[in-house]
């Protein structure tokens, strides 16, 4: 059985005096015993929030590089993030792939050599609205995938968050029903394509205007094993969140 699974991804919101006070918030919430919790702050305030969290919740760097260490000014290493004490790396996010030009294949890789160096790893896809529109979501989230399963074996240490763009910072959610028809679809390609061991054991996570209203139903669908939140998580209704499997 998987356990629920929610991730809140900052992405470059906030200040210290910020961070401090969403730590705060997020130690006064109870986590249940079969959810899991992963904070993902700005690279620069990752380990000040790590340092203040209680050990429920884990934290997720946003990005990491695909080398251990080396000129790679601006980078850093998912051997870096292990140093430091971190367990999770968010890779893929839309935003990486859209502004920072992220191909599957280099997605692909990363995930290989993140999980290499003993992170688990949030790997991120989702089609973009014109994708929907002409009907090919499930062709281009297979493609991701694809570029994913080229280079990993054991999908044990990775959850998959389908991020559908449209629906990202718009308020427009997917619907339970769209939600649950690609996770449904994700699941049999893993099942076809991976292992029937990986289709039942992997987390899929749904992404995109998640929030304390919406996330029950959402999360009552058979293939919905939890979220990455991104604006919600910056708020107190990201508790409801939490308990959004209760
Ligand atoms: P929003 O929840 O703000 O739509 O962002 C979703 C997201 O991109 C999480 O990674």
């Amino acid at each position: 059985v998987r356990n629920f699974f929610i991730g809140g991804n900052w992405k470059m919101n906030g200040s210290l005096a910020e961070a401090k006070k969403l730590v705060e918030m997020l130690n006064g919430f109870e986590v249940p015993a079969n959810t899991e919790v992963v904070v993902a702050p700005p690279a620069l305030y990752i380990d000040r929030v790590h340092q203040g969290l209680k050990k429920e919740i884990k934290v997720a760097a946003q990005n990491a590089y695909l080398k251990a260490s080396g000129a790679y000014t601006g980078e850093i290493s998912p051997q870096m993030l292990k140093d430091m004490g971190l367990e999770w790396v968010v890779l893929g996010h839309s935003e990486r792939r859209e502004y920072f030009h992220e191909s599957d294949e280099l997605v692909g890789k990363k995930t290989a050599f993140a999980l290499e160096a003993g992170l688990s790893v949030i790997a991120c896809i989702g089609e973009k609205l014109e994708e929907r529109e002409a009907n090919i979501t499930n062709d281009v989230v297979a493609r991701q995938m694809k570029a994913i399963a080229a280079e990993i074996k054991d999908w044990t240490n990775v959850v998959v968050a389908y991020e559908p763009v449209w629906a990202i910072g718009t308020g427009k959610v997917a619907s339970p029903e769209q939600a649950q028809d690609v996770h449904q679809f994700l699941r049999e390609w893993l099942a076809e394509n991976v292992s029937a061991k990986a289709a039942e054991e992997t987390r899929i996570l749904y992404g995109g205007s998640v929030n304390g209203g919406n996330c029950k139903t959402l999360g009552a669908k058979p293939d919905i094993d939890g979220f990455l939140v991104g604006g919600a998580s910056l708020k107190p209704e990201f508790g409801e969140i939490i308990l959004s499997r209760q």
